[in-house]
């Protein structure tokens, strides 16, 4: 090996992204080389088990050689179109897309905030179109400790203010109530109903730190929004695609939405692919020319997710959630009987949280993270004390079980 090669270690990496990259994010240290199934290897060839699974974009496990073929076979045959024309891919996907999910229509976008944008505006011109409210007067109604991604319009209606201070002026139109609150979200209802267009909301606030609402929550509210003649938008961008035990989130109340925000694993982690789901009477209000993207719906995209929703039904992804979540959270039940460092955890399938027994500006969840790390599993802090745990859901219950093992020995001797 020559010295070059010798001196690319982790640290020289975490090097170069520090002087070259902006700061925008606070990484683990640990320098991830290769990924297959539930785990990745850093650049000194430790292997970890993925409690992260990119934020839940990994469902079907890093570099599924489905997906990994679909990619490569389409990436040598044709790449990128534009909308301007047909794709031979296109239809095909939409087809399979919408008959999964139970729309008229798809509108393909790349990553999760431009497929939120899309939702926002889809719902305000159909207010508009539709419903009739007046010019520049829709409102959509959002919830207090929201992650919808990141754009200017998007951080408009967040209330962290590490998403939005001195991003302002911000892009007005929207109402915040606070989340699970089904008695806010009638008042508002009830008061202004005739000037809101939609209300968008997370069936498990996942960035905010695993909140999962009280049982039929999301049939009540969408309920009130179909008696009130207002959209209903899920965004189920981390919470869709099997991760919770259904194929979204949703379906645990039998819930359909108007408008269905997909994203993260409809790929499986492969391609950024994004998508908006509504039927005729909403998506058609959207003509020619009046919304779009060059990488929207390019043969790439489509090849991989087609390949990624075939893996998660091939591979009954949804019911390994539901099962494997049951049997972590119980074990994790055991865990918090033997400890005082961890309060309680939540979530439903495979995407859950521990609390830690410390403040939110604490560093012990950090911490736990780094001696997590050093024992092989990767997770990272959401909000101070709560730990995400979300591994890829092709994870087996014999890995499982290891992870809960790691996990218990790290907090049963941190100090
Ligand atoms: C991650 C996420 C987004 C944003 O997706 P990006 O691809 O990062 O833009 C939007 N909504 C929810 C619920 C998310 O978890």
């Amino acid at each position: 090996m020559s010295t070059v090669e010798t001196a690319k270690n982790s640290q020289y990496f975490i090097d170069l992204e520090d002087k070259h990259g902006a700061h925008n994010y606070h990484p683990l240290p640990v320098v991830l080389d290769r990924g297959e199934g539930v785990f990745v290897w850093d650049v000194e060839g430790k292997k970890y088990y993925d409690f992260l699974s990119a934020y839940s974009a990994v469902n079907q496990g890093h570099s599924h050689p489905k997906i990994v073929e679909a990619l490569v076979n389409q990436a040598k045959k044709l790449a990128l179109t534009s909308r301007a024309f047909y794709n031979s891919n296109l239809g095909e996907y939409e087809q399979k897309i919408t008959t999964l999910f139970g729309f008229d229509k798809v509108l393909p976008m790349n990553s999760g905030a431009e497929a939120v944008e899309t939702a926002v505006k889809l719902a305000r011109k159909w207010s508009y179109e539709v419903k009739g409210i007046s010019e520049n007067a829709a409102k959509i109604i959002v919830c207090e400790n929201n992650f919808h991604g990141r754009t200017t319009t998007i951080v408009s209606f967040s209330n962290d203010p590490d998403a939005n201070q001195n991003y302002g002026p911000f892009t007005p139109g929207f109402i915040k109530i606070p989340y699970n609150d089904i008695q806010a979200l009638e008042e508002i209802l009830t008061q202004d109903a005739q000037n809101i267009a939609a209300f968008l909301v997370e069936p498990i606030q996942g960035e905010a730190g695993v909140y999962v609402p009280d049982e039929n929550f999301l049939k009540n509210a969408s309920e009130l929004c179909k008696k009130h003649n207002v959209l209903f938008i899920a965004d189920e961008v981390q919470t869709g695609i099997a991760r919770t035990g259904r194929l979204i989130a949703c379906h645990h109340e039998d819930v359909q939405p108007d408008i269905l925000i997909l994203g993260k694993a409809l790929s499986g982690g492969m391609y950024p692919v994004s998508a908006v789901l509504a039927n005729n009477e909403i998506m058609n209000v959207i003509k020619p020319g009046q919304h779009g993207s060059t990488f929207g719906g390019n043969p790439i995209a489509c090849a991989v997710a087609i390949a990624a929703l075939d893996v998660v039904a091939d591979e009954k992804l949804s019911q390994r959630a539901e099962e494997l979540g049951q049997l972590f959270r119980s074990e994790i039940e055991k865990l918090i009987e033997k400890s005082d460092l961890i309060t309680k955890v939540r979530g439903k399938g495979l995407l859950n949280a521990i609390l830690i027994n410390d403040t939110p500006d604490s560093s012990t969840a950090w911490n736990l993270c780094l001696q997590l790390k050093e024992n092989g599993l990767l997770a990272k802090p959401t909000h101070g004390n709560i730990i995400r745990l979300a591994p890829p859901l092709v994870i087996t219950e014999e890995q499982l079980l290891d992870c809960v093992r790691i996990i218990e020995k790290t907090i049963l001797e941190f100090k």
